[in-house]
């Protein structure tokens, strides 16, 4: 069990890859913290899930993109575990459309969540890691960040392209006892892409050397392995997992 008893914070994780993030720190003993904004139901669920794995657990709902919910989840946490050993900022959105039809509101949103949001969960989360001389934390980008730019989201591949530098100014800022890195992934399948033009993620599709969309166990593998020791000199990197996407 190479998490058991840590205490880990996985943002976003009522759906998709947060979710199954969480189940598979469960799985390897640890005490998981599921965050979500709105999909209580979901985040309910998973949590009569993971409880079959013995631990103790929580589920909070919070806003990352508010400074003050997020205070209060973290205060929430250190009063039940006394620590906070890993962060996963998972939690992230992704408003698609036509570049005349953008409004600085979606911009707005999308940083707040994407970009702000990782800063305040880190900052409050981080003051602890800090103190307890150990923590871990890592970012979940996209290759959208990197090179897979979409003119339907460009507040989004802005965010993620921020995230990354985000990541190595927060790996200087946290040095040398916590250590931060991030995971880029191509496409996942997830309901975040659920109302793309079947298509267009047709297309996306064949771009791919594997010829398929990751399934989020894929991406959660990777996040594990850079919240483990395993990668422990590992520092400020981000790791593209895209299943070899042909980039034209
Ligand atoms: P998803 O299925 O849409 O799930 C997003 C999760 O984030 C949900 O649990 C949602 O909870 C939560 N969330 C959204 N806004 C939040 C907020 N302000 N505060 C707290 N939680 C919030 O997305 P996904 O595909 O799993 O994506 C997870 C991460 O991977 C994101 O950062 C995304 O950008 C990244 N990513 C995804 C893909 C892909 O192809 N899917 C590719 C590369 C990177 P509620 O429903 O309660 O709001």
């Amino acid at each position: 069990m190479e998490f058991k008893d840590k205490v880990v914070l996985i943002t976003g994780s009522s759906r998709g890859l947060g979710r199954s993030i969480a189940i598979s720190f469960a799985k390897e003993g640890a005490n998981v913290i599921i965050n979500y904004k709105s999909s209580k139901k979901e985040a309910e669920a998973l949590y009569e899930i993971i409880s079959t794995y013995g631990q103790e657990y929580m589920c909070i709902q919070a806003d990352v993109s508010k400074e003050d919910e997020v205070k209060s989840m973290i205060e929430q946490i250190i009063e039940k575990y006394g620590r906070i050993d890993i962060l996963i900022n998972n939690a992230g959105i992704a408003i698609d459309n036509e570049f005349e039809d953008r409004e600085v509101s979606d911009w707005k949103d999308t940083l707040d969540t994407n970009l702000i949001g990782v800063f305040l969960t880190s900052k409050y989360a981080g003051k602890y890691m800090k103190n307890q001389e150990y923590g871990k934390i890592v970012n979940i980008s996209s290759t959208n960040g990197i090179d897979t730019t979409y003119t339907y989201s460009i507040d989004y591949d802005a965010s993620k392209a921020a995230l990354i530098n985000l990541t190595r100014n927060l790996a200087i800022e946290f040095s040398p006892n916590v250590n931060v890195n991030a995971v880029a992934p191509g496409w996942i399948d997830t309901e975040m892409n659920n109302d793309l033009p079947k298509e267009y993620l047709k297309e996306e599709k064949s771009k791919i050397l594997v010829k398929r969309f990751a399934e989020p166990e894929e991406i959660a593998n990777v996040v594990l392995f850079l919240a483990s020791e395993k990668s422990r000199y590992i520092v400020g990197e981000t790791i593209r997992v895209d299943g070899g996407l042909k980039i034209e």
